[in-house]
């Protein structure tokens, strides 16, 4: 059954869904450049996921005396992401951050201070001066809440320039039109309970991640990657989808994150024999090593063994030596969160934890502007027109196969800036709008219609967990072949009990959240399968992406982007693109591969 819907139209010059800080960030510069910017969110701004960001954002200031430099940071990064980044957008992102932290602190974000007054920087994983030697400390923070204050600080900003919001509108759909450009967006305002269609010369998604995917994650249960799901419909590619980022320190059961930034400030890890089991696996960096590296360590010790509780099947998290002043004041959140969620007073004992999923590496495929790539006749860095796409949702690629700590707050902020710097330049205030065909609302409206009156016996929550059971289990810190055959068949199982079984309870059109849910579900489970899939194409082991069957890095055949296409019959094609590996000036030389030891 479907019915005619009165749709709402609008038309800005510029629309923008998302408001966490990439959403903002862009917000704020395109706005105050004279264009008409519309921002579209499903939840209030400031209950964006950017706001549990907690221990910091990078940039090499050399605040604290180290004699930090953004060319460290870039080695670092590389590195980090297992020279899967494209080196360009790293030198691009590393450069920039130093203006981009001292332009927040500008607009108004209350960093914590040194006692000189300068912006206060802690040590986090994988940081270092020297290429390799010494730990850095280069994460500037505003006690454990940054992204609180970061994101708090764009949306008064945001504010001030005029910014139109559309609060708890959710996008379904983008408008393309028959040249494959993209026109704007199809939206559901759950107020109005109406549709809404809102055209535009640019649109921009900066969605975030899709971590609801996984059964246990760090992320909100807003995190479901709704703007990569419509880019996948629009016929568009998603790049390097088979790395996702596990957290060392999601406390055990609930999965809430307790920031990197704790073991910056001097915590430490320990099995059920009391061994600080990291120095055999990172010597130098120990408990600051990669996250996947710590990941793996953790994961090992568990499986030989070594895990604590009656169960053996955690790892114990201490900050109780640091004493109860420097976690008053450095780390206060996370202290909070260890009552709360573990029943641990931090000062007196360590805190369980487990590896628990954290941030999504891939994306969105996009150029250092922004603007969203596909590939084209061929050329690999085809630029799709009227299309951004920018932080958690985007892959620029920056973060490659594993991502530092601290880096996406870097992301969001310095590539949300660089896409309202390119759309100002691109697009002139008040332009006609070009003709819309009348297919592409109906597409979208057929599916949200085909979803709105399911009428099968299965629920939402029912077929959400089941997909979130099969990526726990067999996308996980290692893979293999086989977990990862039987994972896709699997997923395939859930897909169909979608396609044929799901129903809804409610159909009215205001605040319907069974519906909202079920357009989320739609869209994760497009991401885990492209995902699953493109795990199964990468017969090595990289970053977050550790095959079993496949241990070794294998730069001769790999060293290059995974792109995913999913068909309308549920189908999945697989291209790949060459990382860059040259930087984007001659500054600094390329950063040749070599093995990465911590
Ligand atoms: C607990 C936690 C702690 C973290 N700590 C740090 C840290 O200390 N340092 C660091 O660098 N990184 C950290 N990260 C990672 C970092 O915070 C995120 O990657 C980053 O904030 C993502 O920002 P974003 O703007 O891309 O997306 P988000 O902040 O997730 O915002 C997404 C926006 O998209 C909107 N949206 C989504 N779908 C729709 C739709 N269909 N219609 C309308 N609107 C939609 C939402 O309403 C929201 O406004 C942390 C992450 C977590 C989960």
């Amino acid at each position: 059954m479907s019915i005619a819907y009165d749709i709402v139209d609008h038309a800005h010059d510029v629309v923008i869904v998302g408001a966490g800080g990439a959403g903002l960030r862009a917000a704020l510069g395109m706005a105050a450049s004279g264009l008409r910017t519309a921002c579209v969110t499903k939840v209030f701004p400031t209950r964006s996921h950017t706001v549990a960001a907690q221990g910091g954002m990078a940039a090499a200031l050399g605040n604290m005396g180290d004699g930090d430099d953004w060319r460290y940071h870039m080695y670092d990064t590389v590195k980090g992401s297992d020279w899967l980044g494209d080196q360009d957008a790293i030198e691009y992102m590393c450069r920039e951050a130093g203006p981009s932290v001292l332009e927040l602190e500008h607009l108004g974000v209350p960093f914590s201070r040194t006692p000189d007054g300068r912006i206060y920087q802690r040590p986090f994983g994988g940081q270092t001066i020297d290429y390799g030697g010494r730990m850095a400390q280069r994460t500037c923070a505003a006690a454990d809440r940054t992204g609180h204050a970061i994101l708090h600080t764009l949306y008064q900003q945001c504010l001030q320039h005029r910014t139109e919001f559309f609060v708890e509108y959710v996008a379904l759909d983008l408008l393309m039109d028959d040249d494959g450009a993209c026109r704007g967006l199809l939206a559901w305002g759950l107020e109005d309970g109406r549709l809404h269609r809102f055209r535009a010369h640019r649109t921009v998604l900066a969605t975030g991640g899709y971590g609801r995917v996984y059964f246990s994650c760090t992320a909100a249960h807003t995190c479901t990657g709704d703007g990569n799901a419509m880019a996948l419909r629009a016929g568009l590619p998603l790049q390097d989808m088979e790395f996702t980022q596990f957290h060392p320190t999601g406390i055990y059961g609930s999965g809430c994150l307790i920031t990197e930034g704790s073991r910056g400030e001097g915590g430490y890890l320990t099995n059920s024999e009391g061994e600080r089991f990291m120095e055999r696996y990172a010597p130098s960096a120990k408990d600051l090593a990669g996250r996947d590296v710590v990941c793996r360590s953790m994961t090992v010790e568990i499986n030989e063994g070594r895990g604590c509780g009656p169960g053996k099947d955690h790892i114990l998290l201490h900050l109780e030596h640091l004493g109860a002043d420097l976690l008053h004041e450095r780390l206060p959140g996370i202290s909070e969160t260890a009552k709360i969620f573990a029943g641990v007073d931090v000062t007196r004992e360590p805190i369980p934890v487990l590896p628990t999923v954290h941030y999504n590496m891939g994306g969105i495929p996009t150029n250092i502007h922004g603007e969203a790539r596909t590939i084209r006749d061929g050329d690999g860095d085809a630029v799709v027109t009227g299309l951004m796409a920018i932080g958690e949702a985007a892959c620029v690629s920056v973060h490659g196969a594993n991502r530092l700590g601290s880096n996406s707050l870097l992301d969001i902020v310095v590539f949300g800036r660089a896409a309202a710097v390119r759309a100002a330049a691109a697009v002139r205030p008040g332009e006609r709008h070009a003709p819309l065909p009348d297919d592409a609302t109906d597409r979208a409206v057929a599916r949200f219609d085909r979803i709105r009156w399911a009428s099968g016996r299965t629920g939402v929550g029912e077929i959400r967990l089941a997909m979130q059971k099969v990526m726990q289990k067999h996308c996980a810190v290692f893979r293999d072949g086989p977990l990862l055959d039987e994972g896709r068949d699997k997923l395939a199982e859930v897909a169909s009990s979608m396609r044929d079984d799901l129903g809804l309870v409610d159909r009215s059109m205001a605040f319907n959240s069974d519906l909202a849910e079920a357009l989320e579900l739609d869209n994760m489970l497009a991401q885990a399968s492209v995902s699953l899939r493109s795990a199964i194409g990468r017969t090595e082991s990289r970053g977050a992406h550790a095959r079993e069957d496949y241990p070794q890095r294998d730069d001769e055949a790999w060293l290059k982007h995974t792109l995913a296409w999913l068909r309308p019959d549920g189908s999945i094609d697989l291209d790949y693109r060459p990382v860059h590996l040259q930087p984007l000036t001659n500054d600094v030389a390329s950063i040749a591969p070599k093995e990465r030891i911590y």
